[in-house]
């Protein structure tokens, strides 16, 4: 690839080209799957190099494989990153990028709508290790008086999963300057298509490659980006703790982030239209869609994202009743977990991501027991917008 034109790049032409090796008689157009767990040396003077760390060789697909590499530079450029690494999901990405930075005696501070398995990491497992967490409103409402000598970090979603909160990351980068505190986030929903933490100051960029990344509710994967020497940090744990992708998944990462800019955008625009409907319908409480004037965070998200995402949340005014009927009743939408496929899905927070949380946990997540939490996927909106509107009859 001639390296030096991609800084000149958009997203839908890096999306496709970056980290691929092409040009030239039989070069394969898509790069191939490379199925081995480890690479040979030429000579015992190779393997001292690479033992003394001073050769970039693959040995072993648990530290690296070219397939991987693909997947990683794809990534690295999308979001703007010195470096990128992907994972065996998007939880091994973010508890890898956490354990990277934090160790015993450590505080973070990360805002409380978080993914639910990312906050129970947070609630069940870190505290374990010794580190002690604190949680803050997407408000940032008081996270001054959270900070001490122990704070190491700060972790934010946005927008927030499932109810699409944001947070003002300009602040939290600017908080976290001022305390000297590394700043990772997830940045799953919004796609680096759509929001660029690094540019904006982040230190670590972490995604559910699972979802949009990938795009096709196929794999399981994880990504990281940012500096060099941090992603080189988080794939040590990585390394340590085992969480490496496999080439097969890596592969079709790859095959779906080549399509990622326009699916993006298709999504977007049919979200619109579907939050809209919703909005207009004497059956629906409340829509959260950052993209309709009556979302509380309309003008941050305007400012913050290139557009508004695949991702809403709504309530009905009968409840968890009325919400129950309506995943049941419909026909395009499929009742499942996960997010950012080409399927549009429909699910209830509280037997899904939010399950087993307290009463006081899900409304401080903004999670009501009749919240439906959509994925807009790439089917006509206008058959999605008949499937919703028989569903709710
Ligand atoms: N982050 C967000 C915002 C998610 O929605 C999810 C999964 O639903 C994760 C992280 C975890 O990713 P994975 O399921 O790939 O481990």
């Amino acid at each position: 690839m001639p390296k030096k034109l991609s800084s000149r790049w958009a997203d839908a032409t890096l999306a496709i080209h970056s980290g691929e090796i092409k040009h030239g008689l039989n070069a394969p157009v898509t790069s191939p799957v490379v199925r081995a767990a480890n690479f040979t040396f030429a000579n015992t003077a190779e393997m001292k190099r690479w033992a003394e760390g001073k050769s970039e060789a693959y040995i072993y697909t648990r530290y690296g494989n070219p397939t991987l590499a693909v997947a990683e530079a794809k990534i690295a450029d999308l979001e703007n990153a010195e470096a990128g690494l992907v994972t065996a999901s998007g939880s091994a990405a973010i508890s890898s990028a956490l354990l990277s930075v934090l160790q015993s005696g450590d505080e973070l501070i990360a805002v409380r709508q978080l993914y639910g398995g990312s906050y129970r990491l947070m609630r069940d497992i870190l505290p374990r290790m010794g580190i002690r967490v604190h949680h803050v409103g997407t408000d940032l409402d008081g996270v001054e008086r959270l900070v001490n000598e122990k704070t190491r970090a700060f972790y934010v979603e946005s927008p927030t999963n499932p109810t699409l909160g944001f947070v003002d990351l300009k602040k939290v980068v600017a908080f976290c300057k001022r305390h000297k505190l590394v700043a990772l986030v997830d940045n799953t929903f919004a796609t680096p298509i759509l929001q660029k933490p690094l540019d904006m100051g982040f230190d670590l960029v972490a995604h559910s490659a699972t979802k949009y990344l990938a795009g096709h509710s196929d794999i399981i994967a994880g990504a990281v980006a940012g500096s060099r020497e941090r992603v080189g940090a988080v794939r040590k744990m990585v390394i340590y703790l085992g969480g490496s992708l496999d080439p097969d998944a890596a592969y079709l990462l790859i095959r779906g982030l080549k399509t990622l800019e326009i699916r993006v955008r298709r999504q977007c625009e049919t979200a619109m239209a579907v939050a809209e409907f919703l909005e207009g319908h004497p059956k629906i409480e409340r829509v959260h869609y950052p993209g309709l004037a009556s979302h509380p965070d309309h003008r941050l998200a305007k400012e913050q994202m290139k557009g508004f995402g695949g991702m809403m949340a709504f309530e009905l005014k009968g409840g968890l009743a009325a919400a129950r009927r309506l995943c049941d009743k419909a026909q395009i939408f499929l009742l499942a977990a996960s997010l950012g496929g080409t399927e549009s899905l429909v699910v209830l927070p509280i037997y899904t991501s939010h399950y087993r949380m307290s009463t006081a946990e899900l409304a401080a997540a903004g999670v009501k027991p009749g919240t439906v939490r959509m994925s807009v996927g790439l089917e006509d909106s206008a058959d999605l917008i008949a499937d919703l509107r028989q569903a709710l009859a």
